[in-house]
């Protein structure tokens, strides 16, 4: 097989030869997000590190389209939450916001405890609220 300075892999992921780079496959090729992003750091991405495609197409490896998160974080991400200036946002489900995205914060969400971490629900207190005025309208009218 002739060997291709760049390609696409079959999840979509830009792969570069790059031989001599310690995250290179058995064939000498490394995810361009990771090479895209070292540079960017000027050091190299740790065990733990990933790298998220903010607009969700992996071929888009413009460093604007890169975020540096954590594992946790990662998946945050993938929630639609937002880190904007250190603070998470995430969107609320309920009625009155629609997904609006509200600072992730014991103002805004209550929080439950699920495998020893705290998570907070699906709706902001507002709307949670909203939700059981609403059911106990239902319950009056029925
Ligand atoms: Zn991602
Ligand atoms: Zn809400």
């Amino acid at each position: 097989m002739r060997r291709r300075r760049r390609y696409i892999d079959h999840v979509g992921y830009v792969r570069v030869f790059s031989p001599t780079h310690p995250r290179a496959s058995r064939y000498g090729y490394v995810y361009e997000h990771v090479l895209v992003m070292e540079k960017a750091l000027g050091r190299l991405v740790r065990p733990g590190e990933h790298i998220h495609h903010r607009n969700e197409n992996k071929a888009d490896n413009r460093i604007e389209n890169l975020a540096l998160v954590s594992d946790s974080g990662h998946k945050r991400e993938h929630a639609g939450w937002e880190n904007i200036e250190g603070q998470w946002f995430k969107p609320c489900s309920g009625m009155l916001c629609a997904g609006k995205l509200l600072p992730v914060t014991e103002r805004f969400f209550l929080f439950r405890t699920r495998k020893g971490r705290r998570v907070p629900l699906s709706r902001c207190r507002a709307c949670q609220a909203e939700a059981k005025r609403r059911s106990r309208k239902q319950e009056k009218n029925s």
